[in-house]
C-alpha cells in the first residue's frame, strides 16, 4: 500500500463520533469506522463512509486483557457487514490527553490477536484501529502486504481540518513572495497551499479566471481538463488569450479548408491556462489535460486531488463531478452564469450567477438532490446530432449563449474566496456553505436551503449510494467505444 496513509471524513460524521466519544465523562468508548478506500501515487486514503457506535456496555464492555473492548458478537457483525460491502474496518476507541496520542501495549497485543483473523473475514480489509484524543490521531492499519502507521486524518467542513498523532514541526518560513498571503494564512497556511491537487473542470470564462487566481494563490499542483480550442468568440473572457490565437485571419475566412486550418492551429485552453499558471509561479506543477471529464481516463485524474472546481457547462460534467466528490469525499464547487435571452422578443431575462459549493455528505450542497443534473437534459446530450434531429430537438446549446467576463467573475470570485477560507481555516463556525445565487439585475443574493434525498445514490448512506466507496465501484462515465 502506498504512503501516506490518511482517513477522510466529513464534518456531521466527524462530529458524531467525537461527541460519542468525548460526552465529558472522561472514560474510553468504542465504535466503528467502515471505510472505502483509493490508492494513487499520492499515497492511500480510507474514506470514512460511516460510524457505527459501540453502545457502552453492550457492545463495548470491560476486556479480559485491556481496560475495555468490543464484543467478539459486534466484531463479527461488523466485520461481515465490511466483508458484504467490500469495505474497510477501522476499530475506533480514546484515550486522555489533547493534542498526542498512541496505542496501550494492551491496545497493540490485541490487534495481533485479532487483525490477522479480520483480514481473512473483510477478504484483504484494510483493517485496523484508531486511537483518538480530542485533538490527534492514531491509527495502525493492516494489510496481506504489511502493517501500516497512519499519516494522518482529515476532517472536511466549511473549514478543514487535520489531525495527527502529535503536533507537527513548525513549517518552513514562507517565501518572501507570499509575505502578504503569510500575514494572513502564517506560513503553515501558505504550505498547505503549496501541497494542494486542485482540478480544474473547464477552462472557458470561469475556468481561466479560477485558474489564475489559484496559481497566484500559490497552489502547488493544478490538474486542468478541457477539450476545447481557442475561438475568436473566447478573447473577450478567457484569461491568458492573445489577440492572435482567435486566428481570425483564417477563421473568418470564406474559403473553407482555410477556416479549417485556423480551427486547427489554435492552442487548446488548457495550453494557455498552462501558460498563465507558469507566469504566476514557475514552480507549479501543472497537468494540461486535453479531454472530457465523461471519460473515465480523464475522471480518475482527480481521484485524489483536494478541491474540485467545475467550470463546464454540460449536464454529464455534472453528473461525474458530484460522483467524484461523493465517491472520493472531496469537497468541490461547481460555477456558470446563465443570461437568458427569450427567442421570440429576444428580450433579457432575469441574469444570474451561480456559485454551489458541494461538501460529500447529506445537505452539503448534492446536484442531484438540488435537481441540477436532470435526467431529461442528461439523456439528450447523449444523443447524436442526427438523433437529435430525428428527435425535432431545438436545441439550446447550438445556439450561442450571451456571456461577459464580469458576469464570469460574479461566479468565480465567491468560489475561490470559500476555497481560500476552508484550506486556511478561516470560516467562523457558524459560517454555512449554501448555495448561492445573485440576480444580477436586483443586485439580490439569494442562499439556497439545503435538500436532500434519504436514497440519494450519491450523497447518501443508504447501502446503494456511492458515497465514501472510493475506487471499489464505478465512476458514472460513459462507457469507452469499442474500437
Ligand atoms: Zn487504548
Ligand atoms: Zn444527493
Amino acid at each position: 500500500m502506498k504512503e501516506p496513509i490518511e482517513v477522510r471524513i466529513d464534518a456531521p460524521e466527524y462530529e458524531k463520533l467525537f461527541n460519542y466519544l468525548f460526552p465529558g465523562d472522561g472514560d474510553e468508548h468504542g465504535a466503528v469506522i467502515v471505510a472505502g478506500i483509493v490508492e494513487s501515487d499520492r499515497g492511500t486514503r480510507l474514506l470514512a463512509r460511516k460510524v457505527i457506535l459501540a453502545r457502552d456496555g453492550i457492545d463495548y464492555v470491560p476486556g479480559q486483557r485491556g481496560y475495555r473492548a468490543l464484543t467478539a458478537k459486534f466484531v463479527a457483525e461488523v466485520s461481515n457487514y465490511c466483508a458484504r460491502e467490500n469495505l474497510c474496518y477501522l476499530a475506533v476507541h480514546c484515550h486522555g490527553g489533547k493534542d498526542k496520542v498512541s496505542f496501550s501495549a494492551d491496545d497493540i497485543a490485541s490487534h495481533e490477536r485479532g487483525y490477522p483473523a479480520l483480514l481473512d473475514i473483510t477478504r484483504g480489509g484494510p483493517v485496523g484501529a484508531l486511537v483518538f484524543a480530542k485533538n490527534a490521531v492514531a491509527g495502525d492499519i493492516w494489510t496481506p502486504s504489511g502493517r501500516y502507521q497512519l499519516d494522518r486524518m482529515t476532517i472536511i467542513g466549511a473549514n478543514i481540518r487535520q489531525l495527527y498523532p502529535s503536533p507537527r514541526k513548525r513549517s518552513p518560513i514562507a517565501n518572501p513572495l507570499y509575505d502578504r498571503h503569510s500575514r494572513l494564512f502564517g506560513d503553515v497556511g501558505q504550505e498547505i497551499f503549496s501541497n494542494l491537487k486542485v482540478g480544474i473542470i473547464g477552462l472557458g470564462g470561469g475556468g481561466s479566471l479560477i485558474n489564475e487566481w489559484l496559481s497566484r494563490l500559490g497552489v502547488g499542483h493544478i490538474v486542468a481538463i478541457d477539450f476545447d480550442r481557442v475561438e475568436l468568440t473566447n478573447l473577450p473572457r478567457v484569461v491568458g488569450t492573445k489577440s492572435w490565437e482567435g486566428m481570425s485571419w483564417l477563421t473568418q475566412s470564406n474559403i473553407p479548408w482555410l477556416k479549417k486550418l485556423g480551427l486547427r492551429l489554435s492552442p487548446y485552453k488548457v495550453h494557455v491556462a498552462r501558460r498563465v499558471a507558469k507566469q504566476a509561479n514557475p514552480f507549479i506543477r501543472y497537468d494540461a489535460i486535453i479531454g472530457n471529464i465523461a471519460d473515465e481516463q480523464t475522471a480518475k485524474l482527480l481521484v485524489d486531488a483536494d478541491f474540485i472546481f467545475l467550470a463546464a457547462d454540460s449536464m454529464q460534467s455534472r453528473l461525474v463531478f458530484n460522483a467524484l466528490v461523493h465517491q472520493y469525499l472531496i469537497p468541490g464547487i461547481q460555477i456558470g452564469a446563465k443570461v437568458p435571452v427569450d427567442k421570440q422578443t429576444k428580450q433579457v431575462g432575469d441574469i444570474f450567477t451561480a456559485t454551489r459549493p458541494v461538501l460529500p455528505h447529506a445537505y452539503g450542497g448534492c446536484l442531484h438532490c438540488h435537481e441540477l443534473i436532470p435526467p431529461g437534459r442528461l439523456q439528450q446530450e447523449t444523443l447524436s446530432l442526427e438523433e437529435k434531429r430525428n428527435q425535432q430537438y431545438v436545441e439550446d446549446d447550438s445556439i450561442a449563449q450571451p456571456s461577459v467576463i464580469t458576469l464570469n467573475v460574479k461566479s468565480a470570485e465567491p468560489a475561490v474566496n470559500i476555497f481560500m477560507m476552508m484550506f486556511a481555516g478561516l470560516h467562523k463556525p457558524e459560517a454555512k456553505l449554501y448555495h448561492q445565487i445573485e440576480f444580477v439585475r436586483e443586485h439580490r443574493i439569494e442562499q439556497v436551503e439545503p435538500r436532500a434525498n434519504k436514497d440519494c445514490l450519491d450523497c447518501s448512506n443508504s447501502d446503494r449510494s456511492r458515497r465514501g466507496r472510493g475506487d471499489r465501484v464505478r465512476l458514472p462515465c460513459r462507457m469507452a467505444k469499442v474500437t
